[in-house]
């Protein structure tokens, strides 16, 4: 018997997702380990920096007052006291016509208020003497304390993905630990009497798993740790044994394949051995009309399509926010920007489509095509996609010169709404 499925927007299928997010834990990880991870609480000053006030030259420091009137014709001479590099101070007082030879970085010596470029200097005296060629003014040529960041400033905010400017900070500020939220172990089981396993020889109707490796991929780039459960026949029971181990080995579980309504497509009736709350199992999109979620004492089954072009997407736009919303992001959704296509899409489409594209830059506009065979068993176009186009459905094709909605893959701010009104 064939059941009939009433399609769910898009956007109505987000939400009934998101109903389960919730935020994760936080753990300390070296901070060797940190990049990559979603920062666990806000990273503030505990101090300024600079921490003092510092010079950014080589040069000489010096009381801008008895520089007055110096100039490469008329040099004014000066008494070197002392040299410091940075890393080292000179707590000894500067008298008036005194200097201190000084390097970058280091702390500007009590009683000095400039500092004199070398290049502005000549040394005389076997170092003893300078002649200052130019004058300068009150506060010249100092990196006054906190100029960079003023202590009790949130510099970072709790939930950032962790890029190397960041680990910076972290180390400026002695993280030797970072606080980052637990990565969610997401469980992967594959499903299709048709799968070998990718190093098995080619055999007539049999096909290579690759969704179980793509979706290792894509958690990963979510942020969460995949873990590989095997790949099965579509056997019912056995199918249910292993969803039902899963459920107590992971946080989140997902399934490719056997969620449309053929012969052999055992996943509905998993869910409802298991006694599972169904939150949809068919949306008004393409590909991945067939995507079904449901929800078993809190925790997620995401019973995601075997067409590879489905499997991704479905594992975009549901699964991705899931694993960031545990991150504290705020940003959980694909970033969604506008973009000019140059390609046609004729064919008129009843339902949202999500296409796999590439951008481009034409001159200051953004730009984006088809990566290449837009079917949703293609894997090929899979390859080069860096977004996904957003086409609304109607009863008109898109075209070259349309302003679209795009979704960036690889970026790690994220949107906070997933937005476009489908
Ligand atoms: P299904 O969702 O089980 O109806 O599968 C839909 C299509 O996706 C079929 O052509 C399958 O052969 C293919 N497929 C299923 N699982 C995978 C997989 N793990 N890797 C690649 N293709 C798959
Ligand atoms: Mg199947």
């Amino acid at each position: 018997m064939v059941e009939s499925r009433t399609p769910i927007l898009v956007n109505e299928a987000i939400q009934r997702v998101m109903h389960y997010a919730a935020a994760g834990k936080v753990e300390y990880v070296p901070i060797e380990a940190a990049h990559g991870r979603f920062l666990g609480e806000a990273l503030i000053a505990d101090h300024d920096v600079p921490l003092f006030d510092r010079s950014p030259y080589d040069g000489y420091a010096v009381k801008a007052e008895d520089t007055k009137g110096a100039s490469a014709e008329t040099p004014v001479e000066l008494e070197v006291v002392a040299e410091i590099g940075a890393g080292h101070v000179y707590d000894g007082a500067v008298a008036s016509m005194q200097a201190v030879r000084i390097m970058t970085g280091a702390e500007i010596p009590v009683g000095c208020d400039a500092v004199i470029m070398l290049e502005e200097t000549e040394s005389t005296n076997q170092n003893k003497t300078v002649l200052v060629k130019k004058q300068c003014g009150p506060r010249e040529n100092i990196t006054p304390q906190g100029e960079d960041t003023k202590e009790g400033t949130v510099l970072v905010q709790q939930g950032t993905h962790i890029t190397p400017g960041i680990i910076a900070l972290l180390a400026t500020f002695g993280y030797v630990r970072v606080p980052v939220t637990v990565r969610p172990k997401v469980g992967i089981i594959s499903t299709g009497t048709e799968l070998l396993e990718i190093n098995e020889a080619l055999a007539p109707g049999k096909i290579r798993n690759s969704n179980a490796y793509m979706l290792l991929a894509q958690i990963e780039r979510a942020g969460g740790t995949p873990v590989m459960l095997g790949q099965f026949e579509d056997d019912f029971e056995l199918c249910y044994q292993k969803v039902k181990q899963a459920l107590t080995e992971v946080d989140i579980v997902l399934t490719t394949g056997g969620v449309s309504v053929g012969d052999y497509d055992y996943m509905p009736a998993i869910y409802e051995k298991l006694g599972a709350n169904v939150l949809f199992n068919k949306i008004a999109m393409r590909p991945g009309s067939v995507t079904t979620v449901a929800a078993l004492e809190g925790q997620l089954l995401f019973g995601l399509s075997g067409n590879p072009g489905a499997c991704f997407v479905g594992f975009e736009l549901f699964v991705r926010p899931i694993i960031r919303a545990n991150f504290f992001v705020s940003g959980v959704h694909l970033r969604r920007m506008k973009a000019v296509l140059t390609c046609d899409f004729e064919k008129p489409n009843p339902f949202y489509r999500f296409v796999r594209g590439q951008l481009n830059n034409q001159g200051e506009k953004l730009t984006v095509t088809n990566s290449g065979l837009d079917k949703t068993s293609a894997v090929s176009s899979l390859a080069m996609a860096d977004a996904l186009i957003v086409l609304p459905g109607g009863d008109q094709g898109y075209h070259c010169g349309d302003v679209v909605d795009v979704l960036l893959l690889h970026d790690q701010r994220g949107s906070i709404e997933f937005g476009g009104g489908n």
